[in-house]
């Protein structure tokens, strides 16, 4: 339910909304605009008094189910763009990042290697995984905990930032002790028990759009954290499967329009994971910039032919050095720029 207080609602009566709100059994969750506040009133109405009995308080303007069940991810609840900061960084702000890095951790010198190249290119932030989520339990499954504590040492040398999935809830504190990002795949969008699980973390999460599901259901995801206590959720779309077999998924670009209507959280794009080939990436990566994108992630190796997953999609630096020269083109062209971590070359 959205509560939005009258434009002369005075703090007395904002708290009285507030304190009834919580004594009836829900959250409640404060956005203060420019103009108006708005509360989001958050919880399962079975068995407690209806939310709107709130309208006959004092300072209250209006109560207003919301359609989408999605309450604090919508936009309704909070207008401006949420902003998260990780380090130096903020996604979701005026600037775009740029997140690099191979599939997954596989040698301390191969991380190193492509830390430093991608970094030297212009990246934001390093991604790389140490569990991995793979199709076939005969591939590569990822370097653990050891390949956590690899992605800690490339951060310590390169100042990037650090993206790393997370696939078990019971993982969630061991992997935010060295990740600055804790991503959720794919395969894991609705795995309701993690997600509730990343709501009690402390460092922000970049959820991955599942292949099969649609963007209400991706927001009704972000909705389990944001409704389990994490404020800072990056949306990503990465393709979903459709009858097209010429790549990998297909890239939804019009998920990013859509998304920013209905959400104030970050959206980010994956073109490695969405197109499978690395040179479809350049072309998706720099549509995704001038569609709105907040960013975007690209799988990079320093040796895309010999990597343990995901080579085919993989660029080689000096591929990823002219895509971030194309994209700082594209974000300049649509009012934006790309967050360097060092200048980029251009
Ligand atoms: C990944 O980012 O390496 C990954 C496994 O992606 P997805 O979950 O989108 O398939
Ligand atoms: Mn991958």
């Amino acid at each position: 339910m959205i509560i939005v207080m009258k434009t002369k609602a005075d703090e007395q009566e904002l708290d009285n909304v507030i304190k009834w709100i919580e004594s009836a059994g829900y959250k409640a969750h404060v956005s203060k605009g420019v103009e108006r506040t708005i509360i989001g009133a958050v919880g399962d109405e079975r068995g407690k008094i209806s939310l709107r009995a709130v309208e006959t308080m004092p300072g209250v303007a209006k109560v207003m189910p919301i359609l989408q069940p999605y309450k604090l991810a919508s936009r309704e609840t909070k207008e401006g763009n949420t902003v998260i900061k990780v380090g130096d960084v903020e996604i979701g702000g005026p600037k775009c990042v740029v997140i690099a890095g191979p599939c997954a951790v596989e040698s301390q010198e191969q991380l190193m290697e492509a830390a430093f190249a991608v970094k030297e290119a212009g990246a934001s932030m390093l991604r790389g995984g140490a569990f991995k989520p793979r199709t076939s339990p005969y591939s590569f499954q990822g370097m653990g905990e050891d390949g956590l504590k690899i992605l800690a040492q490339a951060r310590e040398k390169t100042g990037l930032p650090v993206v790393t999935e997370v696939m078990r809830a019971s993982d969630v504190e061991l992997i935010e002790s060295y990740a600055d990002v804790l991503q959720v795949g794919a395969r894991n969008i609705q795995n309701f028990a993690l997600l509730k699980a990343l709501g009690q973390a402390k460092k922000p999460v970049l959820l991955k759009r599942g292949m099969m599901t649609t963007l209400e259901e991706l927001l009704m995801s972000a909705e389990y954290i944001l409704a389990s206590g994490n404020d800072d959720v990056i949306l990503c779309e990465r393709g979903i499967r459709t009858f097209e077999t010429s790549t990998r998924n297909t890239l939804d670009l019009s998920a990013i329009p859509i998304l920013k209507r209905r959400t104030h959280l970050p959206v980010i794009v994956d073109p490695s994971h969405a197109t499978g080939h690395s040179w479809v990436v350049p072309a998706m990566a720099k549509a995704a910039i001038a569609a709105g994108a907040d960013g975007i992630m690209i799988e990079v190796h320093n040796k895309p032919k010999d990597a343990l997953s995901d080579g085919p999609q993989s660029l080689y630096p000096d591929n990823f050095v002219q895509l971030v020269k194309d994209v700082d083109k594209i974000a300049i062209a649509v009012g934006r720029s790309i967050y360097h971590h060092i200048q980029s070359p251009v």
